[in-house]
């Protein structure tokens, strides 16, 4: 089964996207992930990405196609995958029906703005082991620092609001012509295509779109 999340950054696309994956025993495809791990490491793709990253715009096309491409053809993707950040734009969409590749659902997960920002500028992170917190909705014991360890917490620069305004501009002018590209194939039946409310519990949403993949 292969399906594509839809949404602008800070749907919780990538939390429904793991959720999925585990159930259906197919991978989970986040360019975000892929692109985060080549900067750590410092590979050329990383150096390449770094700086579109940081302050809210896209990678170019060329790049991140060849990254996802490249990534369905491993061994593990013969059964399906899950699309989660990818494709972001028409171009992206449009390399993918260029090699055929054919989707049983695309879901759109929709969060009004000003909730998505709450979301997002709230998070911190203890670098060294990936914890996450949230200063509303899961806050450390002591502010800006790590439960575990006492050190101090970050805030990704993507997280930082302006450029979460940015990202969610850059959603609509470049992603967001996306919904309206695969409604018409779903009009064809061509696919899938459903949009669900984003907004509430982990669990209900991923029940929505467990029930809607049947
Ligand atoms: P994400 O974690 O999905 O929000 O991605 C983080 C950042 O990686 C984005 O703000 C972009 O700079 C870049 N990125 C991830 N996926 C794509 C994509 N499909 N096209 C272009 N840039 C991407």
């Amino acid at each position: 089964m292969r399906i594509i999340l839809l949404g602008a950054p800070g749907v919780g696309k990538g939390t429904q996207a793991s959720l999925l994956a585990q159930a259906l025993h197919i991978p989970k495809i986040a360019t975000g992930d892929m692109l985060r791990t080549a900067v750590k490491a410092g590979t050329p793709l990383g150096l390449a990405a770094k700086h579109y990253m940081d302050s809210g715009k896209l990678v170019p096309d060329d790049i991140i196609i060849k990254l996802a491409i490249d990534r369905i053809h491993e061994s593990d993707c013969q059964n399906g995958f899950i699309f989660d950040g990818f494709p972001r734009t028409l171009p992206q969409a449009q390399a993918l029906a260029e090699i055929n590749l054919q989707f049983n659902y695309v879901i759109e997960i929709a969060v009004p703005d000003e909730e998505i920002v709450q979301r997002l500028s709230g998070r911190r992170i203890h670098l060294p082991s990936g914890r996450v917190y949230h200063t509303l909705y899961h806050p450390p014991v002591k502010a800006d620092h790590d439960d575990v360890t006492g050190e101090r917490l970050i805030q990704r620069d993507d997280d930082k609001e302006v450029t979460i305004r940015k990202r969610l501009e850059v959603y609509y002018a470049e992603t967001a012509p996306l919904v309206e590209y695969y409604a018409q194939l779903a009009e064809a039946n061509a696919l899938e295509f459903y949009r669900i409310d984003g907004t509430g519990e982990v669990d209900d949403i991923q029940a929505r779109i467990r029930e809607l993949i049947g």
